[in-house]
């Protein structure tokens, strides 16, 4: 069997239009939806997405800023930012990029991101409203954009054994939270493998989904897959390629080659989860413009 292969880049685009057609109502009662994205110092792959982000927004209708700072920013400074756009009524979602500076503290800067404007997930509040099931919680956009895949794709989830592989806050731990919940998307059973997992290849044996948000390349292969498993990868890892014109190029965490020969469904990589996220961003400033009117 060759895997079907599940189209993020189409899933994207469904989602661009739906959130256009909500800013088009927005619209229609004077309402913009506002984004900042604050940037602190020179990390090329984030000034990369930031890029893409701006521009996804300004397609959508929406109002898109990037503060950039030094790097050399303090602390207190990034939380005055923070405490003004936090009052800044034309802005309704906030977008810390991480990583930040050494000398700058991640969770003292999330923590102080209004949880109304908290777009990307990572506040406290918006961790337990996912885990409680709170709908007026925001999810990271990871998962959720892999929890939309999986439903546009027709992949059912309610009953089905789910194997997340890696349990970082920004993807395991809340693909998690959002694969638990009663309803639609939800209601699997799910397993977390981790770096201290005893063997792994056991667990993702027995998936009818699997999740691997590792930063390992290729290294979910074919024979740790179960016939007809379906297969998301999330990874992405650059690695040397003397034949690629650059000398480098793009794999998941998933021997793509080796999965799709068992596997039933599959995201390639590029073009699977990446181009969602950024789409879900969109999605949740949406709403987040919604709830604060
Ligand atoms: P992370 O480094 O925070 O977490 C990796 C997880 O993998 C850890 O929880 C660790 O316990 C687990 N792990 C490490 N070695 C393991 C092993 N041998 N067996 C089982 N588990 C092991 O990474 P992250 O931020 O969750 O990102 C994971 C991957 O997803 C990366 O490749 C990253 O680039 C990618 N990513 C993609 C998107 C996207 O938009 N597509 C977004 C975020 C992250």
């Amino acid at each position: 069997m060759l895997a079907e292969i599940i189209d993020g880049a189409a899933v994207a685009r469904k989602i661009r239009g739906d959130v256009a057609d909500q800013c088009a109502m927005l619209a229609t009662r004077g309402i913009v939806p506002g984004l900042t994205v604050v940037l602190v110092g020179e990390d090329p792959a984030s000034a990369v997405y930031v890029r893409n982000k701006e521009k996804a927004s300004v397609e959508a209708g929406m109002k898109s800023e990037t503060i950039r700072l030094p790097a050399s920013t303090t602390q207190e400074e990034l939380l005055a930012l923070v405490d003004r756009l936090n009052g800044d009524r034309a802005v309704h979602g906030i977008l810390v990029q991480m990583p930040l500076p050494k000398h700058i503290d991640p969770q003292t800067v999330i923590r102080r991101i209004s949880p109304a404007k908290d777009v990307d997930g990572f506040h406290p509040v918006n961790v337990g409203k996912v885990l409680i099931g709170e709908k007026d919680g925001f999810a990271p956009c990871t998962p959720a954009g892999v929890q939309v895949l999986l439903a546009e794709a027709g992949v059912e989830t309610a009953g089905r054994h789910a194997v997340i592989i890696g349990r970082s806050n920004i993807v395991g731990k809340p693909m998690a939270s959002l694969l638990i919940q009663p309803g639609p998307g939800g209601d699997a059973t799910v397993t977390i493998c981790h770096s201290r997992t005893n063997d792994l290849a056991w667990h993702v044996k027995r998936a009818d989904i699997v999740i691997a948000a590792v930063g390992r390349p290729e290294m979910v292969t074919g024979d740790m897959v179960r016939s007809g498993a379906v297969v998301i990868d999330v990874g992405i890892n650059r690695i040397a390629d003397p034949s690629a014109k650059s000398g480098t190029r793009l794999v998941g965490d998933v021997h793509y080659e080796s999965v799709r020969q068992v596997a039933s469904r599959i995201t390639p990589v590029p073009g699977g989860v990446g181009p969602r996220t950024i789409a879900m961003l969109r999605r949740n400033t949406v709403r987040a413009a919604e709830q604060q009117v």
